[in-house]
């Protein structure tokens, strides 16, 4: 008989996935409607609204509060064979980031379902994925499935502006919700499309870049602006900024991102006889995509500039704000070393706006395995593509604790539909609020299912 944990098919739950795929709609409908953008973030409300449905399950939700509507919470499913082993986390954010309204073509916060498909923002990130979490936790207890290991459903605010009131709030507060065996949390979605070829390719995200916020600060003498002179703060700021925007970055193949690349080989994205470990070809590819040069180089992104009061007055002072993305392994002093010289200015001063430290990644672990098997046997055809995330979660506060958290959102997305993560028109169809419980489900079933 198959069991789970062991590589073989796992047998049906006797689940109506029809209801199912309403009953994700319906939650997710209702959830989109909340409004929990951060800043300010307000997770309460939607704390409250996870914790009544956990409650119509039978659960008994435990709630976390930071002060100021900043509420996380979690639910706990407990095994029935435990014998001292560590709960699998279902991770997920309940905040999400602000729209440019002018942007959408529909309401971003009306959960509006036209043909097939649920609009707003959190669709994809991460209220979606927050659904399906919920249901296959739910659809545990429903179906009474032994479990090995508790199951812990755990939603946190403050994701979207750094983990302050959330994860990292509850790491110090809470520190008994990192005792964990595994997390899956957000980080790769799966892509039906990706850059043109058509195909089944489930992303796995086991680490992801950590980000590294800087201010630039130029000084310079003030003045009349009848009487230009040589030492204008905004003409330093933007001189410097040019050099910083001229660097082409060094491409670096880290272990996760070779795999990444493999297995877009494998795929017919790329030729097979393409040899990625090439310095000189990899460094083709980072500049002829803009996705494999987030995955290969470390990034920096000119995200604000201003100063100045005054359009006749030269500033004595302005600020630029750059968004950096180090890749796991690489060295902050380092980085920060080479940028002062580039910029090459006395005048210009760089601050740390925050940081968090660029962890060197861990590939294998049981989760990813469960995964595969799950992609192996519940899709037709599907694979697994391990890569690092670009952007970065709250996976990097459990796996600085050495706790293997994956990024994992099982469904299938166009590169246009990917988009829609902190763009406009984000959406996700109601098929792939199905599959991806079912996806998740199955995962979680032989990850903490009892063999
Ligand atoms: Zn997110």
């Amino acid at each position: 008989m198959a069991v789970p944990g062991s590589d073989e098919k796992l047998p049906d739950l006797p689940v109506d996935w029809d209801e199912i795929e309403h009953e994700a709609t319906d939650l997710l409908q209702t959830y989109l409607r909340i409004d929990t953008t951060n800043p300010p973030g307000g997770e309460e409300a939607g704390a409250q609204f996870l914790a009544e449905v956990l409650r119509r399950d039978g659960f008994e939700p435990t709630f976390y509060d930071a002060g100021n509507d900043r509420v996380s919470l979690s639910a706990r499913l407990p095994g029935t064979n435990t014998s001292g082993s560590l709960p699998l986390v279902l991770l997920s954010h309940i905040d999400v980031v602000p729209v440019e309204r002018d942007y959408w073509s529909v309401d971003p916060y009306a959960g509006t379902l036209r043909d097939g498909v649920l609009w707003g923002r959190g669709a994809l990130d991460m209220k979606g994925m927050a659904v399906m979490e919920l249901l296959a936790f739910a659809l545990l207890k429903r179906h009474r499935v032994p479990l090995q290991r508790d199951l812990l459903f755990l939603a946190v605010a403050d994701e979207e502006a750094a983990s302050k009131s959330g994860m990292s709030w509850l790491a110090k507060h809470h520190p008994e919700l990192l005792r964990a065996d595994a997390v899956i949390n957000e980080g790769a979605f799966g892509f039906g499309e990706l850059m043109g070829h058509r195909g089944l390719i489930f992303g796995v995200s086991t680490s992801e870049k950590a980000p590294l916020w800087l201010r630039l600060t130029a000084t310079g003498r003030p003045g009349h602006g009848s009487i230009p002179h040589g030492q204008n703060a905004a003409v330093r700021l933007i001189e410097a900024l040019a050099r910083v925007a001229a660097v082409e970055q060094t491409a670096t193949l880290c272990p996760e991102t070779r795999l990444t690349l493999e297995t877009l080989k494998r795929e017919g994205l790329f030729p097979a006889d393409l040899d990625v470990t090439d310095p000189e070809v990899l460094q083709g590819l980072a500049s002829a995509s803009d996705l494999v040069r987030a995955l290969v180089c470390n990034s920096v992104s000119l995200t604000s500039i201003g100063g100045g009061s005054k359009i006749n007055v030269i500033p004595a002072k302005t600020e630029a704000t750059l968004d950096c993305r180090l890749l796991p392994g690489q060295d902050v002093d380092t980085f920060l070393g080479d940028l002062r010289a580039v910029i090459d200015d006395e005048h210009v001063e760089i601050s740390v706006v925050h940081q968090d430290v660029p962890l060197v990644s861990q590939i294998r672990s049981d989760i990813l395995e469960h995964v595969e098997a799950t992609i192996r046997h519940e899709t037709a055809g599907g694979v697994v593509m391990p890569m690092i995330s670009p952007g970065f979660t709250d996976s990097r506060i459990y796996r600085a604790h050495g706790v293997p958290s994956i990024g994992y959102t099982p469904v299938l997305l166009t590169t246009e539909e990917a988009g829609g993560v902190h763009g406009h028109d984000e959406r996700i169809s109601t098929a792939n609020l199905r599959l991806g419980t079912q996806l998740l489900l199955d995962t979680v079933r032989r990850a903490a299912g009892v063999p």
